[in-house]
Order: C-alpha cells, then structure tokens, then sequence
C-alpha cells in the first residue's frame, strides 16, 4: 500500500495517509474494501486516542492511466467513508495530466481534495501541467520545477510535499536537492514520508535531512506550520 504522511504543528498534529484501496483489493485481490476500510477506520481512531487527526487521501497509479482512476472511483464513491478527503496520483509520471483531468474532476465533484505526485521522476513541466491542466490544488514532490512553476506554485499557495529521502532515491540527479530554493521562492513546502515501504523514512529523518541542507530553524518550523496548516485532515 502506498501511504505518505504528514504532519505536525503547534495546535494539533495529524495524518494525510495516502492509500490504494483499488490496488489492494481489485489487482491483488488481498483484502475485501470493507474490511480495508475497517482499517483505516481503526487505525485512525487509534491515533485520534493519541491526540491527532488523521485522513486517508486515495491514491490512483499514474501510469496504469486515466481508466485506472475512473475504476478506482468506480470501487470508492459508491460508499465513501467521511475520512476520505483526498485523491491523488502516484506512481511513475506516464500520462499527462490533462488525461487526468476528467478523473480529477469527478474525484473534485464528490467532495475531495486533489494532489498530484508531480516533478520527481518525470519532468519539472508535469507540476505545471497537474496545477493548471489538471487543476490539482497540491503538489507532492515537485522537486523538478523550474523557477516559474515555483512562481506559480507560491502565487497560488500550493502546497508542496517534499520528501529528501525518496527524492534522493528516486532522482539522484537532482542535487543538491532544491528544498531551500523552493522555500526562498515561497513556495508552501511541508516534509511528507512518500511511500516508507519503498524507501524508509520517517518524518524525523526528513526534518534532519532538511537541517542538513543547511535550512534554518525559522525554516524548519516553517516546514512543520505549512504542514499543519495545508494539512486536509486538520481541514475541517
Ligand atoms: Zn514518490
């Protein structure tokens, strides 16, 4: 399962947890979807013991294609659970995003937020395209955009999700890694874990990792208050 998550901040902490109920239950056939809601469903009322909050944002494979999104929603939107709030691609960055358009639609169309994997291994021209083909309203990665995407991103508040360790993973040709000229270009930046299961981290090594490049601890906290304040489960 593909799970990213964030965030942290004074007045609340919580979760955006990215997850593939379509990939679990239609192509691998693992788990029926009631019972992996009924995960989510526990795994968030346990961390809400804890104090937080927590949402689950659908994540769609970008390179299985616009089809693949519209099964996904045909799988989810009959029965929606209210912690639910967001969809998202992931995945390889095959298909344009103006495929994706109509699927994020539908998704916008039934209440949800919408994000976009963006910029990591595929070209800094897709977070242009996923903000204003596909209309998306957060980034993750990003990492690729050159100096007018991050103008567009700053102008319109787009919050952006970096992820250093998968970053450096995935796209080690991008270095150094472009996280402080992101924040210097204003660009709404917060630390998220991508998928863990892929390359292990955790919020902790991505706020070292970020302290290493030099970022200041006005920058650091910056970080962690853009993640609080974009974050969908501390929303509403
Ligand atoms: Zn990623």
């Amino acid at each position: 399962m593909a799970v990213a998550r964030r965030t942290q901040a004074a007045g609340g902490m919580g979760f955006d947890l990215w997850a593939s109920p379509h990939f679990l239950v239609v192509h691998r056939r693992q788990i029926q979807l009631e019972a992996f809601w009924r995960g989510m469903e526990d795994g968030l009322s346990e961390i809400r013991t804890w104090g937080m909050r927590g949402c689950v944002v659908l994540d769609a494979v970008n390179h299985f294609g616009p089809k693949h999104g519209q099964a996904v929603l045909d799988l989810v939107l009959p029965e929606l659970p209210a912690f639910v709030k967001g969809f998202s691609t992931g995945g390889l960055e095959r298909c344009p995003f103006r495929d994706w358009a109509p699927v994020f639609d539908r998704a916008r169309a039934a209440g949800l937020h919408i994000a976009a994997h963006a910029g990591e291994n595929g070209p800094g021209s897709n977070v242009q395209d996923a903000v204003l083909e596909g209309g998306v309203s957060r980034i993750v990665h990003g990492i690729r955009a050159d100096d007018s995407t991050l103008a567009l991103l700053a102008e319109r508040r787009i919050p952006v999700d970096v992820c250093p360790s998968s970053n450096r993973s995935l796209a080690p040709d991008v270095d150094p890694h472009p996280l402080p000229r992101m924040l210097l270009a204003g660009v709404r930046c917060a630390l998220g874990t991508d998928d863990p299961g892929v390359v292990p981290c955790d919020l902790n090594t991505e706020l070292t990792a970020a302290g290493d490049m030099g970022l200041d601890d006005l920058a650091l906290a910056r970080l962690r208050r853009n993640g609080a304040e974009d974050a969908w489960c501390l929303a509403d």
